[in-house]
């Protein structure tokens, strides 16, 4: 490393960002990271993991009445909104520990503080002020919600940020957005009992999943009583006399709520990093090009993360963390592979799925098979609710790989996680059919459904009897 202060100085915290400084410093070398909020990031911080324990929370007032059909008289619940928020903040304050002493065992250099470009071996620590040389420069800066400046009325909004911390429960919120973070808000405040609408400007909720999935899931939330709107906008949001707002529609309406929550995509993280002093370029949108190897236009400066743009997701991250490492040093290049990403959406019921949807499968292979089960799980069965649970593997006709499942019902993220391996190996569907039953489970369906339901035969459905 020649002269410089450290051989990789990192610039952000998060799930990517952390693997890849430990990484480094475990092989020895001199490694700084620096992260102007919370060692964790997105994921652990504001994301994935309080989502999932709010997630959890949502969820016990139905296994409070399922539990009636089991036998059991549970009696009068009430639910303490500081008490989640508490031991929520407890749990990521352990893992942010867990990262910290992660990073400081390897050896690594941890500042708390911004730290942007000065030029492109030159980091400024903003806190101190203290600029600091390295040979190689990782960006891992992740990305923020996107506040939507557009709309009159946003700074009376709150974004996803925010629900962490909202100081008490509202006891209405309008969700604009139909991504995975408007989906999953949307059941865990209708879990927790607050009045829930979700406004979409798409035909269908979810518009990067499968048709029958999308489907699914709209009847089956507004049938636990989430109201959603579709092909429309929010216009205009102001504060109400009484408090709480109003949102103006494109469809006309006026929507009085305590709390608007905006849930319309993320931006990435770059404003104010200095990347011109670097000379490293950036998209139309903020983020920040890379190689197949997640190199930037500049030849010691990498990036990796939701700020690259390419799959915004935590575990992407930490694989092309994995490969940044094999790549800048341990000589052994590596590229991410994005193929076949298998992913969850924690709605409830839960969505699991790994790679084509019906439709991108048509598309891309002509005639397919599409096999597909619609049941009650057992379940279900004693505690009387109506939920229906829906799998469905897509296959390519010509050659019978499984290029696509598609899964919503308990543990469909579970479910989906395990479907990859077989699925990215690319076994055909005799390989499904030879596999034995694991009885009695909900996954057996996924290796007994021996005939399909319907062809897709240029993209049309043939055979279809429906019972979605
Ligand atoms: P998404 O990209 O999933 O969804 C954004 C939503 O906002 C879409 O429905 C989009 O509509 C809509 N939208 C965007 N701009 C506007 C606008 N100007 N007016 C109205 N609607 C608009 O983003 P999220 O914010 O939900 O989540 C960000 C990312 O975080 C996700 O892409 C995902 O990768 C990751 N994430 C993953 C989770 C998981 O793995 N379970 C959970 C949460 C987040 P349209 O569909 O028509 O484009």
């Amino acid at each position: 490393m020649a002269g410089y202060d450290f051989d990789l100085f990192v610039i952000g915290g998060g799930s990517g960002g952390v693997r890849a400084g430990r990484l480094v410093a475990g092989l020895g070398k001199k490694v700084a990271i620096a992260e102007e909020s919370r060692y964790g990031g997105t994921c652990v911080i504001r994301g994935c993991v309080p989502k999932k324990l709010f997630v959890y929370a949502s969820q016990f007032p139905e296994h409070f009445e399922d539990a009636a059909g089991f036998g059991w008289n549970v009696g009068d619940t009430t639910f303490d909104w500081s008490k989640l928020i508490a031991a929520k903040d407890a749990e990521i304050a352990r893992l942010e520990g867990l990262y910290r002493k992660g990073l400081s065992n390897a050896g690594a250099t941890i500042f708390d503080s911004r730290a942007e470009l000065v030029d492109s071996h030159t980091v400024l620590v903003r806190k101190t002020g203290e600029t600091f040389t390295a040979d190689q420069i990782l960006i891992a800066v992740g990305g923020r919600p996107n506040p939507h400046l557009a709309l009159p009325g946003h700074e009376l909004c709150i974004v996803s940020d925010d629900a962490f911390h909202l100081e008490k429960l509202p006891g209405s919120i309008l969700i604009a957005g139909g991504g995975y973070i408007a989906v999953e808000f949307a059941n865990i405040f209708h879990g927790l009992g607050v009045e829930t609408t979700l406004i979409y400007r798409g035909l269908e909720i979810l518009s990067r999943f499968d048709r029958d999935i999308r489907r699914h899931l709209h009847q089956t939330m507004e049938a636990k009583g989430i109201k959603i709107i579709c092909k429309e906008v929010i216009e205009n949001v102001e504060s109400r006399s009484a408090g709480g707002v109003v949102a103006s529609t494109s469809g006309g309406r006026q929507l009085d709520t305590d709390q608007i929550m905006l849930a319309l995509g993320r931006n990435p993280n770059t404003t104010g990093l200095g990347l011109e002093n670097a000379g490293v370029e950036t998209s139309h949108n903020g983020a920040i090009p890379v190689d197949p190897y997640s190199r930037t236009n500049v030849d010691n400066i990498w990036a990796i993360g939701d700020v690259t743009n390419r799959v915004e997701l935590t575990p992407v991250a930490i694989h092309e963390a994995i490969c940044f490492v094999e790549t800048a040093f341990r000589n052994n290049p590596a590229q991410p592979d994005h193929e076949c990403i298998a992913t969850a959406v924690f709605s409830q019921p839960e969505i699991g799925t790994v790679g084509l949807t019906e439709d991108a499968a048509a598309e891309a292979f002509g005639k397919l098979d599409i096999y597909r089960a619609v049941f009650r799980p057992m379940r279900h069965t004693l505690s009387g609710r109506q939920e229906k649970m829906m799998m469905k593997l897509i296959v390519s006709a010509s050659d019978r790989k499984v290029v696509g499942a598609h899964i919503m019902g308990p543990d469909a993220g579970e479910l989906a996680q395990v479907l990859a391996i077989p699925i990215k190996a690319g076994l055909d569907k005799d390989a499904f059919d030879r596999t034995m039953a694991v009885h009695p489970t909900a996954a057996e369906e996924l290796v007994t459904m021996y005939e399909p339901t319907y062809q897709v035969v240029d993209g049309e459905r043939v055979g279809d009897l429906g019972g979605i």
